[in-house]
């Protein structure tokens, strides 16, 4: 009897928040993982505990250049990439990077799919929609998006990702998959990242005002990482080819004003609230239509955010022993933080 061969994924942008989770969620469903990551904004101590796995392998290159030659001496059965900041201030420190990532680390990634007759999995974004003039967004929405503004890079690097794998959808070179991903939160978000929900949690815990940018009557929908990444999971193995995107997101929509008062209500904090000036292009209102994903997928969130804030808050006041808290703004990035000490020796 021929042995079963063991399936292998390649998941670019494997040391970042969600990244990491899904190299997690891949190995439970034991697939062979290689994770690919330039460590701008990921880190290898989100992959610590997988430093004795055999299964699972860590590069570090960043997918703009030649992937490395290795993969493609490899029998790939799956390309995830997440390789992208996600952050507004983390993609918005080196925007050339932001947008070249989105196009020719996509080109990269696909070409191994294709060499591989892989499918392609592509972690799009509900910024697709910029903001948005139909409400919920559903996944035939075209979108509102400034194409010069500041988020541009990310937004319109996206959109010209998906424009790509459809294109070699299309021309039958690669069996795709794209999930439109909404706001997400959970372990292993950093403490610096700039969103609202690490820095409400981060700023709460420390007892320091809370910046709401603008009103805060502003909406958003939040998702627990681990209902996204079983969505991711679902997606990548989903059979039926699928001629357009999936929204991938938890449909509770909140006002930014009603999160900071559960954030503060939870960690029990003495914080007060700042009002700091809204960002430029910052959409009004975001909530996903999951019609779809349920249907095709079978999925639908089940974490309530009162439930994933606790235990993000809890993977935070336990990360605070380790990692220096900021207030707001996150104005500077190490460009290698690899260099800055967290490299891929996983022992730091
Ligand atoms: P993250 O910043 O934690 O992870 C991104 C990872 O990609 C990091 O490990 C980073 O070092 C790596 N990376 C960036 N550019 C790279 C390059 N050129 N080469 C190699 N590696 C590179 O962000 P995240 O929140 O985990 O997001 C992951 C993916 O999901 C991104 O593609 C993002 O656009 C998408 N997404 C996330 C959210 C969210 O709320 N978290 C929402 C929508 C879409
Ligand atoms: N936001 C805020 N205070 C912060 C960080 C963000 O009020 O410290 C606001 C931000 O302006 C936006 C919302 O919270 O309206 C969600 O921001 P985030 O960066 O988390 O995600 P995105 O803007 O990409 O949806």
């Amino acid at each position: 009897m021929s042995k079963m061969r063991r399936k292998i994924a390649v998941v670019a942008g494997g040391a970042g928040f969600l990244g990491s989770h899904l190299c997690d969620a891949l190995l439970s469903e034991n697939v062979d993982v290689i994770s690919v990551d330039n460590f701008r904004t990921g880190r290898a101590r989100n992959l610590a505990h997988l430093q004795r796995e055999p299964r699972f392998e860590l590069i570090e290159a960043d997918v703009i250049d030649a992937l490395p030659a290795c993969l493609g001496r490899l029998q790939i059965d799956a390309v995830f990439n997440l390789a992208c900041a996600a952050s507004p201030p983390h993609y918005q420190t080196d925007p050339e990077h932001t947008l070249l990532t989105c196009v020719l680390g996509t080109r990269n990634l696909l070409r191994l799919a294709e060499a591989s007759r892989a499918r392609f999995v592509l972690a799009s974004t509900s910024e697709i929609y910029g903001d948005p003039e139909i409400h919920p967004q559903v996944e035939t929405y075209w979108g509102n998006v400034n194409p010069t503004g500041p988020r541009a890079c990310y937004d319109e690097g996206k959109r010209a990702a998906e424009t790509l794998t459809f294109d070699y959808a299309r021309m039958g070179r690669v069996d795709v998959r794209v999930a439109r991903i909404f706001n997400t939160y959970g372990p292993r978000m950093r403490a610096d990242d700039g969103r609202i929900v690490s820095n409400a949690i981060t700023q709460a815990l420390a007892h320091n005002p809370i910046t709401v940018y603008g009103d805060g009557t502003q909406t958003r929908s939040f998702c627990y990482a681990e209902d996204l990444v079983d969505g991711l999971v679902r997606l990548g193995a989903c059979e039926t080819p699928l001629d357009g995107p999936i929204n991938l997101g938890n449909p509770a929509e909140l006002t930014i004003a009603t999160l900071v008062g559960q954030v503060i209500a939870l960690t029990g904090s003495r914080s007060s609230t700042v009002f700091c000036p809204l960002p430029l292009d910052d959409p009004r209102r975001r909530r996903p239509s999951i019609a779809r994903a349920n249907e095709l997928l079978g999925w639908s969130p089940r974490i309530p955010l009162s439930t994933g804030l606790k235990s993000t808050i809890a993977w935070f006041a336990s990360e605070q022993q380790h990692t220096p808290v900021v207030n707001a703004h996150v104005s500077k990035l190490p460009t290698s933080l690899h260099a800055a000490g967290d490299g891929l020796s996983m022992n730091s």
